[in-house]
């Protein structure tokens, strides 16, 4: 590992784009019924079956969690403890990232608390190269 990535960091997932000023999300949106999905391609909807294709939704960058584990084991090399959470997104799809923000104790987590979505390094991962990662996480919305 290297302290200089050696390019830009890569986006940790198909939908996190970094071709902007500013990490953004982008998910695919059923054009018939407006479901959507995090892959970034599809032949047919899920849903509905359509084939009439998907328009690009970007969403506000707010949601509600839906729910959340306080990991104490996980694979060698991940720091331990950290919180695995769904939110659904206001406009968008359900996602899975890491809460943080909050403390490690679930009678101090409210579990439909207001979130937002907030982009950073993918906690010092890279890949063989030495390239860095940029990732999204969920933050309380009410600790501004
Ligand atoms: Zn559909």
């Amino acid at each position: 590992m290297t302290d200089t990535p050696a390019s830009p960091p890569l986006p940790a997932a198909s939908y996190i784009h970094l071709d902007g000023p500013e990490p953004r999300l982008s998910f695919l949106k059923c054009k018939s019924c407006g479901t959507m999905f995090l892959e970034p391609e599809r032949l047919a909807c899920a849903r509905c079956g359509s084939r009439g294709g998907f328009d690009a939704h970007e969403p506000k960058y707010e949601g509600t969690l839906h729910s959340y584990s306080i990991v104490h084991r996980s694979f060698p090399g991940t720091a331990v403890p950290f919180i695995s959470a769904v939110v659904d997104i206001d406009d968008g799809p359900s996602l899975k990232g890491n809460l943080r923000g909050v403390p490690f104790d679930a009678d101090r987590i409210d579990g439909a608390m207001r979130v937002r979505i907030v982009f950073d390094d993918a906690l010092g991962r890279r890949d063989a190269d030495g390239n860095a990662y940029i990732s999204h996480f969920f933050e309380p919305l009410a600790a501004d």
